[in-house]
């Protein structure tokens, strides 16, 4: 583990604290570093690590990250202390004991409460510019519009970093290529290889000390990081659109770029990541429907998602505007709790290697929690522990916004619940499931089928004054088993309870 070494350098001057989601010299607190006067500490603090049920590989990933990093600082010259401690703020205040009681100084932390308790111990703060958008400027849109749509926040992006536009027009006449996208799986598709990350001593000395085995899908270094983006663009981003929203049962990764770790730990900044995707448009035949896709996902999803996060304020985390009150169900925390196909596989996925893309996240994990009246919060806690790239600022808005509808629509205007009708298109897990997608009475209903249906009876007066749930809820009428189904739907969610369904 690095410590401080220099001993011939000045006296220091200034402490500057690097978090574990900002390991990056060129954005953050250290493009201001001077290795002459400044300490540079990171802090390893057992609030992180322990106490909740993080996912090993995921502690693995963000502290053998961390371990590197400090390692490459020093090798550049700079002094760093790494330090482990209960909180942050121990931590720091265990560094100013030791080397005087110097201003410490950090790049804007990523969430609420990082930020409350570091300005009250009276750190010094830097302007966050790990994203492409500061919240300022996001605030300003926000505060201009009557909804919050993302696709008009994407093309004002598009237009204001002068990406694939035009004169104000986007390149290729469209700003969105949905309609070639959003393909269900291939069938006799040969996906590219996984890309393996393999392991060195500090990687093995953070496995130890976690006594856990990582799987070798996830760098620790920025070099891994950018072998993986390079990895993306030879391999997969060509084919990245088409099939960005199918669920096969061959392959867990498919065209996905696999980046959201490095982008949200600093390993990458999301300019060098579009800036690479960009060249290699430019310089390759590369189709359009595909680069747009990407580019729409990390100047648009991931920017509104950050920009929302601090324009909805601290409090839109507890929201609960559907009163789901439902425990979490047993499959969250064991995969083999249910005979769901789709569920057990991505629980399985998750239990493996801490990530599964969007599909799954929302229309599988999130629409269970929905549908079931999972309680919000217990459900975002599970996400947040579970997932390799699972910040609080990028959790919070997709959950509780977008996942399970929790803030009566002030980020997504309808909820993104679904049966077994959407599963059976976009998915390959019904094929020898123990459910059957059509039927929503009986044995062998597909539980989101049964689900979705009770899931709008029950809110139908929540949904009264939505006219984009009207056609839903109206479909409600066509119901002649509705009696049956409500039984039914019971019955589920009791199995679900228990882990029997
Ligand atoms: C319920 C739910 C929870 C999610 N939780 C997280 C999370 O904790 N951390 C996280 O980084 N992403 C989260 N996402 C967004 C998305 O699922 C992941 O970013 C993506 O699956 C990561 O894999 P990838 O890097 O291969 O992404 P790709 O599909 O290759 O997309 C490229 C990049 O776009 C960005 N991106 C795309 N969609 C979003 C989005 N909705 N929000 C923020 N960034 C986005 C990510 O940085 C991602 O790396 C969540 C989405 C949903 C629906």
């Amino acid at each position: 583990m690095p410590s401080d070494r220099a001993t011939e350098a000045k006296p220091f001057e200034r402490i500057l604290y690097v978090a574990f989601d900002h390991l990056s010299r060129d954005h953050g607190v250290l493009k201001t570093a001077n290795p002459a006067t400044d300490l540079i500490v990171l802090v390893e603090s057992a609030r992180m690590t322990t106490g909740r049920n993080w996912h090993a590989e995921r502690l693995f990933f963000l502290i053998s990250s961390a371990r590197h990093f400090a390692e490459r600082l020093e090798t550049e010259g700079f002094r760093v202390r790494y330090v482990k401690a209960p909180t942050t703020m121990d931590g720091l205040r265990q560094t100013q004991a030791e080397v005087g009681n110097l201003p410490i100084w950090a790049a804007e932390p990523s969430s609420f409460r990082q930020f409350a308790q570091l300005k009250e111990a009276g750190v010094n703060f830097i302007a966050n510019d790990f994203f492409l958008t500061s919240r300022g400027d996001f605030a300003l849109w926000a505060g201009s519009q009557k909804s919050f749509v993302m696709e008009n926040f994407y093309r004002a992006q598009r237009i204001r970093l002068g990406i694939m536009v035009t004169a104000g027009q986007p390149d290729g006449g469209r700003w969105n290529y949905d309609s070639e996208n959003r393909l269900p799986p291939p069938k006799n598709y040969s996906w590219p290889d996984y890309l393996e990350h393999d392991r060195d001593a500090i990687d093995v000395e953070v496995a130890t000390e976690l006594a856990m085995v990582p799987t070798k899908t996830w760098a620790t270094t920025r070099e891994g990081a950018l072998r993986q983006l390079d990895n993306f663009i030879e391999h997969h981003l060509n084919g990245f659109g088409p099939y960005e929203d199918a669920v096969p049962a061959d392959n867990w990764a498919l065209h996905h770029s696999l980046l959201s770790p490095y982008l949200n730990n600093g390993l990458l900044h999301p300019s060098q990541v579009i800036q690479t995707v960009l060249t290699a448009y430019r310089e390759r035949d590369l189709a359009i429907e595909s680069v747009e896709a990407f580019v729409r996902q990390v100047i648009g999803w991931r920017e509104y998602i950050n920009g929302m996060y601090w324009f909805l304020g601290e409090d839109y985390r507890e929201n609960n505007q559907l009163n789901a009150n439902r425990k979490l169900l047993p499959v969250f925390q064991d995969s083999s709790q249910t005979k769901m196909n789709c569920v057990r596989s991505t629980v399985a996925d998750i239990e493996e290697r801490a990530w599964a893309h969007h599909i799954p996240r929302l229309m599988i994990l999130s629409n269970l929690a929905l549908v079931t009246g999972t309680n919000p919060q217990d459900f975002l806690n599970w996400m947040r522990e579970r997932f390799i790239d699972a910040s609080e600022w990028v959790m919070v808005p997709n959950v509780i916004g977008m996942g399970v509808h929790a803030d009566g629509g002030r980020l997504m205007t309808k909820p993104y619940a679904a049966g077994g009708a959407y599963l059976s298109r976009m998915t390959q897990y019904c094929k020898g499931c123990h459910y059957d997608p059509k039927l929503r009475v009986g044995e062998t209903a597909c539980p989101f089928t049964t689900l979705y249906w009770d899931f709008l009876d029950r809110h139908k007066d929540d949904f009264a004054k939505n006219h984009r749930m009207a056609q839903q809820v109206h479909g409600l009428k066509r119901l002649s088993d509705l009696p049956e189904l409500r039984l039914r739907a019971l019955e589920v969610l009791s199995g679900l309870d228990q882990g029997l369904v």
